[in-house]
C-alpha cells in the first residue's frame, strides 16, 4: 500500500469516531452522515482548526439538514447524460464522472446526491459505452475527467482511461479535475506524475479555496505536476465564511502562481440542497471581484462564473464598468474609481 493509501484508509468516516476527535455530539454527527458522508484523513485532520477555513468545509454541520431551499441536482446533470457516466452539455466537451469517491467530502458539493455513499467506479462496460460515445460525436475535442475525485482512482486505471481517451483522434485535450492535491497532497506520487505526463496535453485543475490550504506538502505536490508538464488551473467556489472576502482570494491567488496554479473559474455557490449556509450573494461576489480586479496581477484573478439552474450551462459575471455611453463615447470607472473616457471606432 502507497503512502496515500494508507492515510485514506486511516480517514475517519464514523459518527463515533469524528465526534470524538472534533469534540462534537456523537447522535448529531449520526444525523448528518446519515444522509450526507464525511471523511477525514489524518492529513486534513492536521489542518483543521475549530471554526476554521477548513473546519467549516470538511466537518458535517446540523445545517445541512435544516436547509429547505436548494435541488439535489440543480444543474440538470442527469438530464445530460446520453450515457451513464458522462454529462454532455457544450458541443465539444464532455464530462467523464469516473468515480464517486473523494480524499474528503466538502460539506458544499455541488454532487452531495451522489458522492461518497459507497464506493462506485464507472464499470467497464460503462466506460466503453462512453468511449463508443464520444468516438461517435467527432465535434467532441475536450474530456474532462471527474467525479468524485479521478485521482482517488489507482495509477493503473488513470492510465487505462488516458490511453483510451488518447486513442481518439478528435479528442485534442484532457482536463483532470481534483481536490487532492489539497485535501491529500501525498497522492501526487512521482509514478503519478510519470504517468500523467505522458498524455499531453493534459490540464489538471486543482480544487483550493483558502490559502490555508496551500501547506508545504500542497505546494510540493503543485511543483511536482508542474513540473511533470502539466497545464495547472485551480477552480474555487465562492463560499460564506471561508473564503467571501477579497484580502482572503487575492492571497489564494498570488499565493496560487507562485507555485504555477493559474486562478481559473471562482463559482459563485449553486443552489444545491444541504449547501445553503455557504451561499454567497452574487451583489457580494461582485463587489469582492471589484475590489480584486486592478489591485492584483490579472493572473492571479478568476473568472467570476454562474452556473444557471436548470441546465442552462455556464456564464461569467464581471462587474459593471461602464458609467455612460454617448454615442461612440464610454465613460468607464476604473479599478480606482476614477472615471475615464474613452472614444471608440
Ligand atoms: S472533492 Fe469535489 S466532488 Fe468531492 S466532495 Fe469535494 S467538491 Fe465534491
Amino acid at each position: 500500500m502507497e503512502k496515500w493509501q494508507k492515510l485514506l484508509a486511516q480517514s475517519l468516516t464514523s459518527p463515533d469516531k469524528l465526534a470524538g476527535k472534533l469534540g462534537l455530539e456523537p447522535g448529531e454527527m449520526a444525523r448528518v452522515l446519515e444522509q450526507y458522508p464525511a471523511r477525514i484523513n489524518p492529513y486534513l485532520l492536521g489542518l483543521i482548526s475549530r471554526s476554521g477555513p477548513v473546519w467549516r468545509q470538511c466537518v458535517p454541520d446540523q445545517k445541512e439538514l435544516k436547509d429547505g431551499h436548494g435541488q439535489t441536482d440543480p444543474l440538470k446533470e442527469e438530464k445530460y447524460s446520453p450515457v451513464k457516466g458522462l454529462i454532455h452539455r457544450y458541443p465539444d466537451r464532455v464530462l467523464l464522472y469516473v468515480s464517486n469517491v473523494c480524499a474528503s467530502y466538502c460539506r458544499f458539493c455541488t454532487r452531495k446526491r451522489q458522492i461518497g455513499f459507497e464506493y462506485v467506479t464507472l464499470k467497464p462496460k460503462d466506460f466503453r459505452a462512453a468511449i463508443a460515445y464520444i468516438k461517435k460525436h467527432q465535434r467532441i475535442r475536450d474530456v474532462i475527467l471527474s467525479g468524485g475525485d479521478p485521482l482517488m482512482l489507482e495509477d493503473r486505471l488513470i492510465e487505462k482511461y488516458l490511453k483510451a481517451l488518447r486513442s481518439i483522434g478528435h479528442v485534442e485535450i484532457i482536463r483532470v479535475d481534483t481536490r487532492a492535491v489539497f485535501s491529500l497532497p501525498q497522492r501526487i506520487t512521482p509514478q503519478l506524475c510519470r504517468l500523467l505526463k505522458k498524455h499531453q496535453p493534459l490540464y489538471l485543475m486543482t480544487h483550493f479555496n483558502h490559502p490555508k490550504e496551500l501547506t508545504k506538502e500542497a505546494r510540493a505536490a503543485c511543483r511536482r505536476l508542474g513540473d511533470a508538464g502539466l497545464v495547472l488551473g485551480n477552480q474555487s467556489v465562492l463560499l460564506k465564511g471561508v473564503n467571501d472576502d477579497a484580502r482572503t482570494l487575492k492571497q489564494l491567488g498570488e499565493e496560487l502562481l507562485k507555485v504555477r496554479v493559474r486562478p481559473y473559474y471562482l463559482y459563485i455557490p449553486d443552489a444545491v440542497k444541504g449547501t445553503y449556509h455557504f451561499r454567497v450573494p452574487i451583489r457580494r461576489a461582485l463587489k469582492i471581484m471589484r475590489q480584486l480586479i486592478g489591485h492584483t496581477s490579472g493572473l492571479a484573478v478568476p473568472k467570476l462564473i454562474l452556473d444557471l439552474e436548470g441546465g442552462g450551462g455556464k456564464l461569467p459575471l464581471t462587474p459593471k464598468y461602464v458609467v455612460r455611453k454617448r454615442g461612440k463615447e464610454y465613460t468607464f470607472r476604473n479599478f480606482e474609481d476614477r472615471k475615464f473616457t474613452y472614444h471608440d471606432v
